[in-house]
């Protein structure tokens, strides 16, 4: 598998045996002075990769992309940005080749903020200290939270001001990632390329990340495994979505390009936690529309896997009207799974043991009395697990106390300890996330004074965030401002 023998990673290039339409052949930029910020040596365990040899002179050159490990490429992609068609492609990333980590799994190495590339446009290519390392920080408290991410192996500095609306210190991320294969590679291919072109990556992508697809019988002669494809990825992502509304993440940025086919959060621009508890809630400055809002997640992902259909028909079927029923009635089950995943989750969240009308109406109340008393999404949940009703935003209010009675009553009439209970809502509702003044906080200290204690507490706080047995002072405490009219910006 030509892999190049080296004491860091020895890569493989699988995705450069797809039809060149797919990447550019791209060095990443010189870089004048790299260093190393932060590596994460938890990661490099897990996968077996040699963290001294990353942390020497010469491993943070390969951090830095100054040092090459084989053959590095952009890879090209297209996608719907806030609803609009648009040619894009990595514009300041390379991907230095995929490593199998002893699961046996493809994890892509990609330098993000690693210089131009012919998919720049009218970007530099670089990236920022303060963003690659608030994705740093929020992608791994993803994963500590249990939700499917890409993560963060390291940030480098590279000596380099970069110029934003003030200059500032340019930085590169290395990101793990099961694949960087977007709904957006799927429209580039059916849009830009052959028919060969879109079977050759449906085919790879299969491979990867779908072993298990099976073939389905559309008819009495064909067998076909693409929309099994499908099926699997609108599962996958149902299945993340409702794990990002159970605890209140709010991506920002939902482009086509910004979805995943492997089901992994990525891009980890304007996203944000939510602290008072409102559907409509929106953080990032340029969702003016608030089309990305919390409580328009499930339908803008349903939204981005109709272009994901649409890419695919040509492989559905060859007659085009067969192909659109196909499409249609497996994007149908999306609502239902997502439904599903949703209500079995929040019922968890609340400890009970069943999807019952009677429990979805306590649900239902619930989150009414959290959204008209502006009550914090987390700490409401958290306030339930450990029976401090009185601490409750709501609790003065007698419809408040009223739910609580009624909900207790359910509780009462399940057929689970009340040990029981408490665990399984320990498990479901987190104590800490990685709540926005506290990531502020932590990015301010790093990138204005290079201090990175702030970073490295809340970066520990976040591997553990359902141990209830420890005591997480601050970092349960709401802002003043309750975080309404914190505003997230683009990760450029
Ligand atoms: P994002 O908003 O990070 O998902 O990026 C959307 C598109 O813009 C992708 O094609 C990126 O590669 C590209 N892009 C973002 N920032 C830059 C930059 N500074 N230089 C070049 N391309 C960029
Ligand atoms: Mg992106």
């Amino acid at each position: 598998m030509n892999k190049q023998k080296n004491d860091f990673l020895e890569l493989e290039h699988t995705y450069m045996q797809l039809p060149n339409v797919f990447f550019s052949k791209q060095v990443p930029s010189l870089v004048p002075n790299p260093k190393l910020v932060i590596f994460n040596d938890a990661l490099a365990e897990t996968l077996g990769i040699n963290e001294a040899a990353f942390k020497s002179d010469e491993g943070v050159q390969v951090l830095a992309g100054n040092t090459l490990l084989g053959p590095s490429i952009a890879q090209a992609y297209a996608g719907h940005q806030f609803g609009y068609f648009t040619m894009l492609g990595d514009g300041r990333a390379v991907l230095l080749g995929e490593y199998q980590a002893p699961d046996g799994i493809l994890y892509d190495v990609q330098l993000k903020g690693s210089g131009r590339t012919p998919y720049s446009r009218r970007g530099d290519g670089k990236a920022a200290l303060g963003p690659m390392l608030r994705e740093y920080i929020i992608s791994e408290g993803m994963y500590g939270l249990g939700i499917p991410t890409t993560r963060s192996l390291a940030v480098v500095t590279t000596g380099e001001q970069i110029r934003r609306e003030t200059m500032l210190e340019g930085a590169i991320l290395t990101r793990l990632a099961k694949s960087h294969i977007r709904v957006g590679t799927f429209q580039y291919a059916a849009r830009y390329g052959t028919l060969g072109d879109l079977k050759a990556l449906a085919d790879y992508t299969v491979g990867r990340h779908f072993r298990e697809t099976q073939a389905i019988k559309t008819n009495e002669k064909e067998d076909n495994p693409y929309i099994d494809l499908l099926r699997q990825v609108i599962s996958r992502q149902a299945k993340l979505i409702s794990k990002w509304q159970l605890v209140g993440f709010i991506h920002g940025v939902m482009n086509t390009d910004n979805m995943t086919i492997s089901g992994e959060t990525i891009d980890y621009g304007p996203c944000a936690f939510m602290d008072t508890y409102h559907s409509k809630t929106v953080f990032s400055s340029i969702d003016e529309a608030g089309r990305y809002a919390y409580g328009n997640q499930p339908a803008m992902a349903a939204w981005n896997l109709t272009r994901f259909a649409e890419a695919l028909l040509p492989l559905l079927h060859e007659n085009e009207e067969q192909a659109v029923l196909i499409a249609q009635s497996e994007l149908e089950q999306f609502e239902k799974l997502y439904k599903t995943y949703w209500q079995q989750g929040i019922c968890a969240k609340l400890g009970f043991q069943e999807v019952t009308k009677e429990n979805m109406l306590l649900v239902k109340r619930l989150l009414e009395l959290m959204e008209s008393h502006e009550a914090d999404y987390t700490n409401t949940f958290r306030l339930l697990t450990i029976g401090e009703e009185k601490l409750l935003d709501f609790w003065q209010a007698e419809e408040g106390k009223a739910w609580w009675e009624e909900w207790q009553k359910s509780l009462s009439v399940q057929n689970r300890t009340k040990e029981d209970i408490k665990k399984i809502m320990m498990a479901h509702n987190p104590v800490v996330i990685p709540r926005n003044h506290q990531v502020e906080a932590a990015l301010s200290d790093a990138t204005q004074a290079h201090d990175l204690s702030k970073l490295h507490k809340l970066l520990e706080v976040l591997k553990n965030p359902y141990d209830y047995s420890k005591d997480y002072g601050t970092y349960i405490s709401v802002p003043k401002s309750n975080g309404c009219g914190y505003r997230t910006f683009c990760g450029t």
